[in-house]
């Protein structure tokens, strides 16, 4: 599929995702394989301290503390249940352009999902940064 090819849809292809787990710390006898992982829209995005890191490309959850007989598609669904990517009933390859478009909509969802939470994170951080200098602030003037 052409469009599958652009930057912002070539995390649909499996080969992109797979290339990824450059360094993934589970390669033979388990189930947690790069091919599974990629299978199960996973992407590695390893980090200092954890080189087991895996994102799903769509709802964008981020999972770590893998272990060999984790199912990865299991892992997907149970941690993430409203992922539209992992219920998928057929290949992305397969799907029309109808039901493609509909799809990246749904995965738009969550990645302004994902950075609006960001946001207020960032602003309740602030709140409680600043509500601690106000506290200390008045005990000084006591
Ligand atoms: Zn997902």
């Amino acid at each position: 599929m052409d469009f599958m090819t652009g930057e912002i849809t070539k995390l649909y292809s499996y080969e992109t995702r797979l290339q990824t787990f450059n360094g993934w710390p589970f390669e033979e006898d388990c189930s947690c394989t790069p091919e599974n992982m990629a299978r199960a829209g996973f992407v590695h995005t390893p980090s200092g301290n954890s080189p087991d890191v895996a994102q799903c490309f769509f709802c964008l959850k981020e999972l770590e503390g893998w272990e060999p007989e984790d199912d990865p598609m299991k892992e997907h669904k149970a941690h993430s249940p409203h992922c539209d990517f992992v219920a998928l009933k057929k290949p992305v390859e397969e799907l029309t352009v109808e039901e493609f478009l509909k799809l990246q909509k749904e995965r738009q969802k969550f990645q302004i999902r994902k950075t609006c939470n960001q946001g207020i994170d960032k602003f309740q951080e602030a709140v409680t940064v600043r509500r601690g200098q106000i506290i200390k602030t008045s005990m000084g003037e006591d």
